[in-house]
């Protein structure tokens, strides 16, 4: 049998041949392999494979026969807990920790019968926008192999984008599915607060992130979040869905209401990212739909709220690391300087930033002037958004203000990556869902349109980001990888 061409392949197409007979589960996996073998020493975007282990649990699906999605291989952030499987988190702390048990999502993913081709890299604790604050050595984008993937998911878009695996699962915390998805050519949903289960998720700040699906359609998107959304016993913050996902078909807008918020996109979008935007805009009212004025006072505040409330809970989640419970330690003379050594050596320049902002903000003469405050703040950005959704239907901003920046730009200018951020943040601090789908070429980067809407309404973005799709007809194979023979 020829080799099954896996560059563009979907996960929804993947499951048809498996049930068709076209391909067996083994044989799909083996080609990811392969491609992994071949390309990802120059991309990294996979901190672990263990092509044994992919091949008995792909010849496991085999043999129990392929129905729905079966037998469809997919990559996992290395943020995820997997039972037996190394999980770093991109943290040196983390190395040779082997968790006991599965990731209430990996758990969904298994029933499903998804074959896991292996962890993907991420920033480490999923805190940055790059990729490149990874402890493992960063990811490269492979749109441009001299640009950033994005981040923290930057792993599980590089392998999507590049054809060695058909979908991943990332999380986001602050944009971190949604800006790697626009940097990369993917589609990259942010479900609603507490409809995916955290457990097993290694904990950056709780109350603001959730996993979700990377993927190369839309489509794809919406059966991934059938596997991964639902209710749980193990995350008390998870209710689950209000109705079950729907595959969407793409179709007209006919008097859809779409907010723009013009001032938002006043200053430091690039002007390519602000023309692909407005062209989307238009292709929006040539489908049927309205654009609506809409304000948001309050957003443009959402990155100094942001980086006061995950800081302040990642220091607090992360004094679990203290080289008793987990993964890496380095002996001192007594417990006091065993805990200062470990921490020291396991944690990255990117993380002791945060743990010290954090440890700051809580502290008991600050807490009041910044983290109450960024608090209140939150409070009112969800406001803006609730007004806001009275009158429309979702709102439309680019995802990332650029496209993938050169490796090692904003290294030296934490400030200059947290404003990456901007777009996507105040998202999270609502809990409301957002998706991202490719908006088209920006000097042949691709570059992101970002559809937010009110809590539990995937079907309804999920159904405009199928319109969209359609309209902008984007093709997300790199370049390099077209006519098959990469
Ligand atoms: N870039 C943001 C940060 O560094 C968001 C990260 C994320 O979503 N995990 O905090």
């Amino acid at each position: 049998m020829a080799a099954i061409d896996v560059i563009g392949l979907t996960a929804e197409r993947a499951a048809a041949l498996l049930r068709a007979g076209e391909c067996s589960s083994e044989e799909l996996a083996g080609a990811y392999l392969e491609r992994i073998e071949a390309f990802d020493p120059a991309l990294h975007g996979y901190l672990h494979v263990d092509p044994e282990h992919t091949l008995a649990a792909a010849r496991a699906q085999d043999q129990s026969g392929n129905v729905g999605l079966a037998g469809v291989p997919i990559a996992y952030k290395d943020l995820l807990s997997t039972k037996g499987v190394p999980t770093t988190a991109g943290s040196k702390i983390l190395e040779g920790f082997i968790p006991l048990e599965d990731a209430d999502v990996v758990a969904r993913g298994n029933a499903a019968g998804l074959v896991s081709l292996g962890k993907t890299n991420l920033d480490e604790f999923a805190m940055g926008s790059s990729t490149e604050h990874s402890a493992y050595g960063p990811t490269r984008n492979p749109w441009d192999q001299t640009r950033v993937p994005g981040g923290s998911s930057g792993g599980s878009a590089a392998v999507v984008a590049a054809g060695l695996a058909p979908w991943s699962l990332g999380t986001d915390t602050g944009g971190s599915i949604r800006q790697p998805a626009a940097f990369c050519g993917l589609v990259g949903l942010m479900p609603t607060y507490g409809t995916v289960s955290r457990f097993g998720v290694v904990a950056f700040a709780c109350s603001l992130e959730q996993v979700g699906p990377m993927t190369l359609t839309v489509r794809d998107c919406a059966l991934l979040q059938q596997v991964i959304a639902g209710g749980s016993e193990r995350d008390a913050t998870c209710v689950g869905l209000r109705e079950p996902i729907v595959l969407p078909e793409p179709g007209r807008l006919d008097g859809v209401r779409f907010g723009v918020p013009w001032a938002e996109l006043e200053d430091g979008v690039d002007p390519g990212i602000r023309e692909r935007f407005d062209a989307s805009l238009k292709l929006a009212t040539e489908l049927g739909a309205e654009l609506v004025d809409v304000e948001l006072p309050y957003a443009r505040h959402g990155l100094a709220a942001y980086y006061v409330i995950a800081p302040a809970e990642a220091s607090a989640n992360l004094s679990r690391f203290d080289g008793v419970r987990y993964g890496l330690r380095v002996d001192g003379p007594d417990l006091r300087s065993m805990y200062e050594a470990t921490r020291s050596a396991g944690f990255g320049p990117e993380v002791k930033r945060r743990i010290m902002i954090g440890t700051y903000a809580l502290s008991a003469g600050y807490h009041d002037a910044y983290y109450v405050q960024a608090q209140r703040v939150r409070t009112l950005i969800r406001r803006d958004f609730d007004a806001a959704f009275l009158g429309v239907d979702a709102i439309l901003l680019p995802t990332a203000p650029t496209t993938a920046f050169p490796m090692g730009a904003r290294m030296d200018d934490p400030l200059a990556m947290y404003a990456n951020d901007i777009f996507t943040l105040p998202v999270n601090l609502a809990g409301i869902p957002a998706l991202s789908i490719p908006n088209g070429l920006v000097e042949g980067l691709p570059s992101g349109l970002q559809i937010i809407g009110a809590a539990h309404t995937e079907n309804t973005l999920l159904r405009f980001g199928a319109a969209f799709e359609q309209a902008i007809g984007f093709d997300p194979v790199p370049p390099a990888l077209r006519g098959g023979a990469a």
